[in-house]
């Protein structure tokens, strides 16, 4: 059997004071889970031309850590010019910052339907007495506890929650004069390969954990997780029904076969749901 022991090192045995496990963490989910995708793109924009770059050479290494600290900078150099967070080289690095417009820059229709969800809605503007139609886009879902409770939700129902952000566009203004308009209709949807949700760190310690959702006509399964706790991240990938864990402190990956047993070392994260 195949075990994969690859990964990063952390910065932080090097150079101290340099945090490289928030960046590491992000490639392994994207070498495990966007890589098949990127590769299928005839055409990437600059991130994602250097996202599929820096996968495929590291997918491809082997376990040298000089060499995959050169695979990694220039994904590392990118993400300090574009993430604020990413900047200060330290462990508050925030990993749904990577997934805001900025750093992924603008998509074509094939990278939005990996990353992003496309919403069509049409309402009325009564003012201007036509028809107006709103395009928009999700890239993170965000699951705070009052957002929750404005959705008159329970914690454990943040599932219906994503759903419902994906799916209902709540009051929308026309673009020509600004007055709200009547209550929209959601025309079309075109679900993204990947769903990105971030947990407010008030909640971590109190959700459940899904192994499956659904997003509007969608399901998604939990594929990968990225945890932040005492100013480490790891993550974990779910590759050939088994749960991976990196830690890039340890020389070896830890494996499990479900997630109670995974979901003990999380406390905190972000978490990639696949179509
Ligand atoms: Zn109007």
């Amino acid at each position: 059997m195949l075990k994969r022991k690859k990964h990063f090192m952390n910065s932080t045995l090097s150079i101290p004071c340099i945090f490289s496990c928030a960046l590491d963490s992000f490639l392994e989910i994207a070498s495990c889970l966007f890589l098949p995708h990127l590769s299928d793109l005839t055409v990437r924009n600059e991130f994602t031309e250097l996202l599929f770059n820096t996968c495929s050479r590291y997918v491809e290494s082997p376990e040298n850590s000089r060499l995959l600290e050169e695979i990694r900078e220039p994904i590392w150099a990118y993400l300090r010019e574009q993430c604020p967070s990413f900047s200060a080289r330290d462990s508050n690095a925030c990993f749904s910052q990577i997934f805001e417009e900025k750093t992924l820059g603008k998509l074509t229709s094939d990278e939005m339907n990996i990353f992003s969800s496309l919403r069509t809605f049409q309402s009325f503007c009564e003012t201007c007495q036509k028809d107006v139609v709103l395009n928009s886009s999700i890239l993170v879902n965000f699951v705070t506890r009052s957002a929750l409770e404005k959705c008159k939700l329970n914690y454990n129902s943040w599932p219906q929650f994503v759903s419902s952000v994906q799916t209902q566009p709540g009051k929308l203004k026309c673009p020509d004069c600004e007055t709200p308009t009547y209550e929209p209709v959601l025309t079309s949807t075109a679900h993204s390969k990947f769903v990105f949700i971030e947990f407010a760190p008030e909640l971590m310690n109190v959700i459940k954990l899904y192994e499956n959702i659904s997003v509007g006509q969608a399901e998604y399964k939990l594929k990968g997780m990225v945890r932040s706790y005492n100013k480490h991240f790891t993550c974990a990938v779910f590759v050939q029904g088994k749960w991976t864990y990196f830690d890039d402190l340890c020389t070896s990956v830890k494996e499990f076969t479900g997630l109670a047993a995974l979901t003990k070392q999380f406390k905190q994260g972000w978490f990639f749901f696949n179509i």
